[in-house]
């Protein structure tokens, strides 16, 4: 069983501490006995400890920063979401096929902003030039929100603030299982809670350091028993010895737990595996013995946006993939809605 993530060393910038939730969080490492260093912003970071860029990377990815979210213009989210609702950036995961490897660069460590008041005040403001259409908000764009939530609360509190809203809608989606602090809180149907599903073995050679799918499912019934709209991301669908069982076998066991009374609002997206040159050299670079199938001459090209090509799967593979689980789950989950396949 996973643990909840703890940070090995935690940065906060001084305006962290203007803020209640920065006063609280500081208390909170100290009470932990966790290290704690300051630095006037996160980007004046060079000291992390480890001998080599390897080990480097592995200390940052454990470390957390305390920060104020300076730009309040949300970046648009498609498909999911209208925006992306920026509550906190990098995660603690070690997905070998993480896109955060290319966009975080140098400066892998997780973020927190402490400015949450604003960010939501933010959210207001779209949510008002949108209305009466409906806003839809995506937290998890940059992180792996629901991963670090235990410690912020954030989430919680932005769940309940969109619950008190009229035209606005949060969605997120997690690898992990800590979920239990999120439960209770008063989601009235404007949150779509999602879970990161795939077969084991892409879990298990791809996805180190998150939550095993037996404890992904497990929440997933808690959080749909709490009411929430549930969803499901089959991401990235990856071609391997046996991926037909592996997928089935996955529906099988979301068949096993999820009660049956929520059926009518399930959602699925699914995301085939994709790769682009930049993303590869990193990849070879942070996880040099990944199994991970990176070879170009195999896939088709893609045209991606800022002129970078994204390699993925042949036209026949891609439509042998989208029969079979599509097949599978109409099988357990006739009345699923299939959000988009790409
Ligand atoms: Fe990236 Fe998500 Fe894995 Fe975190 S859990 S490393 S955000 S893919």
């Amino acid at each position: 069983m996973r643990k909840p993530f703890i940070p090995q060393l935690v940065y906060f910038e001084p305006t962290a501490l203007d803020y209640p939730l920065g006063k609280e969080l500081k208390d909170k490492f100290e009470n932990m006995g966790i290290e704690i260093r300051t630095t006037t912003s996160h980007n004046q970071i060079r000291n992390l400890p480890g001998d080599n860029d390897f080990q480097k990377y592995r200390i940052a990815k454990s470390t957390l920063v305390v920060g104020v979210r300076k730009t309040l213009k949300f970046d648009t989210s498609k498909p999911s979401a209208e925006y992306a609702i920026p509550f906190a950036t990098g995660c603690m995961g070690h997905c070998h096929y993480c896109y955060l490897q290319t966009t975080m660069g140098s400066k892998p460590y997780i973020r927190t902003y402490v400015n949450v008041e604003e960010i939501l005040e933010q959210a207001d403001k779209y949510m008002a030039e949108r209305a009466p259409e409906i806003t839809r908000f995506e937290a998890s764009c940059t992180s792996d929100i629901v991963g670090i939530d235990h410690l912020t609360h954030t989430l919680k509190r932005a769940i309940e603030h969109f619950g008190q809203t009229e035209y606005g809608h949060l969605r997120f989606v997690t690898k992990f299982h800590h979920v239990d602090h999120l439960l209770d809180a008063k989601h009235n149907g404007k949150t779509r809670f999602r879970f990161s599903v795939n077969a084991d073995y892409v879990i298990k050679h791809f996805e180190p350091g998150t939550s095993p799918l037996a404890s992904r499912i497990e929440a997933a019934g808690k959080v749909a028993r709490a009411g929430y709209p549930l969803g499901f991301i089959v991401a990235p669908i990856y071609l391997h010895e046996g991926w037909q069982e592996g997928y089935h076998h996955m529906f099988e066991r979301l068949d096993a737990e999820l009660p049956q009374d929520v059926r009518d609002d399930i959602t699925f997206e699914f995301i085939q595996h994709r790769f682009t040159r930049p993303a590869k050299k990193v990849i070879e670079k942070n996880y040099p013995m990944t199994k991970l199938e990176l070879d170009e001459a195999k896939r088709r090209v893609k045209w991606g946006k800022y002129g970078i090509n994204k390699f993925i799967y042949q036209k026949d593979e891609e439509e042998e993939m989208k029969e079979q689980l599509y097949r599978s789950m109409e099988k357990f989950f006739p009345k699923a809605k299939i959000e988009y396949f790409t």
